[in-house]
């Protein structure tokens, strides 16, 4: 999700780390807090204080934000979810969570630890801007409100914001059916997103450029995330159970360790269009796998003499799966290593390649049907081994 983030610090052993796009709304921030909001609240003071106050006031912000986040990490590894980090970005924070919540339970408190931390926070600074120098109760009054404000925005039951996964959950644990609850919170939160960009249009147009701008964009992000989380839970539900040798194609043709690059590249790559092969030998034992990287990285003109065996990688975690894993997981693990293809090996036997494509195929038709007829889409089952074209059976 985010391309250029750096890690700047960690907190109870979560990786905190600030996305490229952070650094705009951090000076957007100190701006509007120094030009705009603090002159108004406290009037009357020196232009370098206001300036002061602003960084003061961004910084007490995204530390606000972080403990916010801080509230969902630690509820999540209290339920033994992993999170990949925190990270800021233009539309606040972030818990990035490795896998979904094991129960409607553990959704439930999770997603309602954040606005707590914040609730929390609002308490802590509106009480502390009771008495104190001008620019304090200024600082502090505005920490205490905008912490609320995002108390209570993110407890709007929009889905994917956290009110919208509170709504979630009990929808879950009601119905015990977690398709239909993510269907529902998220349609919620497409509902409210397209109100939000209706909102931010209606404000440009009126005048309010800014403020109108800014409802807009977070809009359309929340109208991605609600129509992104959605996918992802029907791609767990939709191959949740199936094991990997139902998609997979078996016998793949395989490349022999002896043969020369050139050959490779002239018999295999052009002529099957596959980024990766199992190299083999003639008894099938699998050796390896040579994908196109590993040809590109030699030069042209030693392609003659370089055999396969020398560029080839071996085989591990990252470019294998079993035939009996979830196919689930075999789809994480080509998102985690970027591979599109994944050889599939029975104990020390070549038992097949599964491909991407295949997986996306499936999940197309699984959505496209989903979307035509209102019912629920068939799931795979344990079956004879697919053949090209037949990925869905009714
Ligand atoms: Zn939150």
């Amino acid at each position: 999700m985010f391309t250029y983030r750096l890690r700047a610090f960690s907190m109870f052993g979560f990786d905190i780390y600030v996305d490229a796009s952070w650094i705009l709304l951090a000076v957007l921030v100190v701006w509007t807090l120094t030009v705009g909001v603090f002159p108004v609240m406290a009037p009357g003071l020196a232009p370098a204080t206001y300036w002061w106050m602003g960084i003061a006031g961004a910084i007490g912000l995204f530390a606000s934000i972080v403990l916010h986040e801080l509230g969902h990490a630690l509820v999540a590894r209290r339920y033994g979810m992993p999170i990949a980090g925190i990270t800021l970005f233009i539309f606040g924070g972030v818990a990035e969570m490795r896998s979904e919540p094991p129960g409607p339970k553990a959704e439930f408190l999770m997603a309602g630890a954040g606005p707590l931390v914040s609730i929390a926070l609002a308490v802590l600074f509106l009480v502390l801007s009771a008495a104190g120098p001008v620019a304090w109760v200024a600082l502090t009054a505005y920490l205490g409100t905008i912490n609320g404000i995002l108390a209570a925005f993110n407890l709007i039951p929009a889905f994917p914001l956290d009110g919208g996964r509170m709504l979630r959950a009990a929808l879950w644990g009601w119905k015990q059916d977690l398709r239909w609850a993510t269907r529902v919170a998220a349609a919620a939160g497409n509902g409210f997103a397209i109100l939000l960009i209706a909102w931010g249009v209606l404000g440009v147009v009126t005048g309010d450029f800014v403020g109108g701008m800014w409802r807009f964009l977070i809009g359309l992000f929340l109208r991605g995330a609600a129509t992104t989380a959605y996918r992802q839970v029907l791609a767990r539900e939709s191959f949740a159970g199936a094991p990997v040798s139902r998609f997979m194609t078996r016998n793949p043709v395989t490349v022999d360790p002896e043969l020369t690059l050139r050959h490779l590249v002239d018999d295999y790559f052009y002529r099957y269009r596959h980024k990766l092969f199992p190299v083999a030998r003639e008894d099938g034992v699998p050796l390896g796998a040579v994908r196109t990287e590993h040809v590109a990285a030699v030069p042209r003109e030693e392609w003659e003499r370089r055999t396969v065996r020398e560029v080839m990688e071996a085989l591990g975690e990252a470019n294998t799966i079993d035939p009996d894993a979830d196919a689930f997981d075999a789809l994480a693990r080509m998102r985690l290593s970027g591979h599109s293809r994944l050889v599939v090996l029975e104990g020390d036997r070549l038992a097949g390649i599964l491909a991407l494509k295949d997986l996306l195929e499936f999940l197309a038709l699984n959505l496209e049907l989903e979307a035509g007829s209102g019912r629920p889409p068939a799931r795979p089952r344990p079956g004879p081994p697919r053949q090209a074209g037949s990925a869905f059976r009714h």
